[in-house]
């Protein structure tokens, strides 16, 4: 079943080096994550919007527990906010940031090349019994992280765990086919010094969702149900 296999990461690994000497490592995601990935991006065309209530729904969770450590930890040295960027003049990159706990390499790892959340196996619990309760199950529990693939032929997600961390910012990097990579971030990267930065690199075909009025259009769905501030472009939703 998916449970038993949800806790482990990923499986195989194998270590290159960069040219600036830096080791990438290049992980497969398991079976069950690359039997998702391959549904959410090859037939899931309907309720594409969705991607972007997963990442800031992701967003606003880790503020969340930044706002909780603050209580009894490090406070919190600037405002918790969700930033979106959109590019637009090609409309070819999205960018969506918080301020909260971050990742950890190890984190990223895990959270993200494994599918132990209750959604994406419900999702895939669903498919098998009957194959047309996909698109039921996605508009209730969501995919998560891995609606980011619905528009986007890779992602990136850039991220530091503060003082939690080992002082560096990671990278997590996929096309969404079967395997990602894990590197330390480097300066073009602009990491933030706590955070999560996800770079969508989005499909010729959905220009027009992750344009700054598409991404206006789905926010002001529902982004007055966040706890947080979010930004559009530096401007207040
Ligand atoms: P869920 O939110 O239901 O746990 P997701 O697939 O949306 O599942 O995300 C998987 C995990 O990845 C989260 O539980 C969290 O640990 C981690 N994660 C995703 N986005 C962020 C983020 N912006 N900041 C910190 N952790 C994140
Ligand atoms: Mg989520």
């Amino acid at each position: 079943t998916s449970s038993s296999s949800a806790s482990a990461s990923a499986r195989t690994s194998t270590a290159r080096t960069t040219r600036r000497g830096r080791a990438t490592e290049r992980l497969a995601f398991r079976a069950e994550t690359k039997r998702l990935l391959d549904i959410v991006t090859n037939s899931l065309y309907e309720d594409k919007e969705v991607y972007l209530r997963e990442l800031v729904s992701n967003a606003s969770d880790a503020l969340e527990k930044a706002r909780h450590a603050a209580l009894t930890e490090t406070p919190n040295e600037e405002e918790l906010a969700i930033k979106i960027a959109t590019d637009e003049g090609e409309g070819k990159v999205l960018v969506v940031s918080d301020n909260g706990v971050g990742m950890t390499r190890e984190e990223l790892m895990e959270n993200l090349g494994t599918i132990a959340r209750s959604g994406s196996k419900a999702f895939l619990e669903g498919l098998d019994a009957d194959a047309d309760a996909a698109s039921n199950i996605i508009g209730k529990f969501g995919v998560g992280f891995y609606a980011s693939f619905m528009v986007s032929d890779k992602v990136e997600v850039i991220s530091n765990a503060g003082a939690r961390g080992d002082g560096k910012a990671w990278k997590w990097s996929s096309t969404g086919d079967g395997e990602f990579t894990i590197e330390e971030a480097t300066e073009s990267d602009e990491a933030p010094t706590r955070g999560t930065k996800i770079v969508m690199h989005i499909k010729s075909d959905d220009k027009h969702l992750t344009s700054k009025w598409g991404v206006e259009t789905v926010l002001k769905k529902y982004s007055s149900f966040v706890a947080f501030p979010v930004l559009l472009n530096g401007h207040k939703m």
